[in-house]
């Protein structure tokens, strides 16, 4: 089994530490910054095999250079995305999409198109292990900005992440959860299951403690993102007959002025 490792950096980044035991394969997800992965890694006295990256951004993708400098690893990164983060060498990186399979050891690290925040957006779907490293797509009770993506896009995206098993243990790239939490309660206030999860997450980060990883579950039962169909969330927004893209464009215009 993967073990994982949350590292919080920046202000409320998440960078993912992988393990699997089996091979003393070892991986990082979205390093924006190299310097506490390097510490904890001589910590654990481990090497560094390999660096995933779900999109461009610099507070994914800034330790790059360094931690390369540092240990040898390989980065995987969406083929859209290589002309555009620093320190991708062509001959060395692995540049993917939809579909692809990289080797994790003894996983299989699966290739999901999820463009929306950006437009080379991936995700990284750990079948074996059900557990997923989505970035900036869905958030803990709620979803990435459109930067580069419309909301169809988005949706499609989310919708991807969505069909995934439910019992999927979902790690994205920041701790967000606690405002996300308070918009999702001004659009759905009578689920009792949001209600209950607000109510949890606010212990946890009172005692500092992280918010993910959450579950595809969890998300079904309270993400208002992930809810577009719901007849108490469309009465609310007034919007009982619209697609299911038109709400989420809804909701999502409505976090954006929250
Ligand atoms: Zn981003
Ligand atoms: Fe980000």
């Amino acid at each position: 089994m993967i073990e994982i490792e949350l590292l919080p950096v920046m202000s409320d980044n998440y960078v993912c530490l992988l393990f699997d035991p089996a091979t003393g394969t070892s991986g990082v997800v979205d390093p924006g910054v190299a310097e506490p992965v390097l510490a904890r890694l001589a910590e654990l006295g481990r090497g560094l095999d390999w660096i995933l990256l779900t999109h461009h951004h610099a507070d994914h993708t800034g330790g790059l250079p360094a931690l390369r400098r540092e240990t040898g690893a390989r980065a995987v990164c969406s083929r859209g995305d290589v002309g555009r983060i620093a320190g991708i060498e062509s001959g060395t990186d692995v540049a993917v999409g939809e579909g692809d399979v990289v080797t994790f050891g003894a996983l299989a690290v699966h290739v999901l198109e999820t463009p929306g925040h950006t437009r080379g957006h991936v995700s990284f779907w750990i079948s074996g292990e059900e557990t997923l490293f989505c970035g900036d797509t869905l958030f803990a009770l709620g979803c990435g900005r459109l930067f580069e993506g419309t909301a169809e896009e988005m949706w499609r995206s989310l919708s991807k992440l969505a069909a995934l098993p439910p019992s999927t243990r979902v790690y994205c790239g920041h701790e967000y959860t606690a405002s996300n939490a308070r918009f999702a309660l001004a659009v759905d206030p009578d689920n009792p299951d949001l209600r209950r999860r607000a109510e949890e997450i606010r212990g946890l980060r009172e005692r500092g403690e992280p918010t993910i990883p959450t579950t595809i579950e969890l998300e079904l039962r309270t993400n208002p993102f992930l809810r577009v169909g719901d007849p108490a969330i469309r009465r609310r927004l007034g919007m009982e007959e619209a697609s299911e893209v038109e709400v989420f464009a809804e909701l999502r215009a409505r976090k954006d002025r929250f």
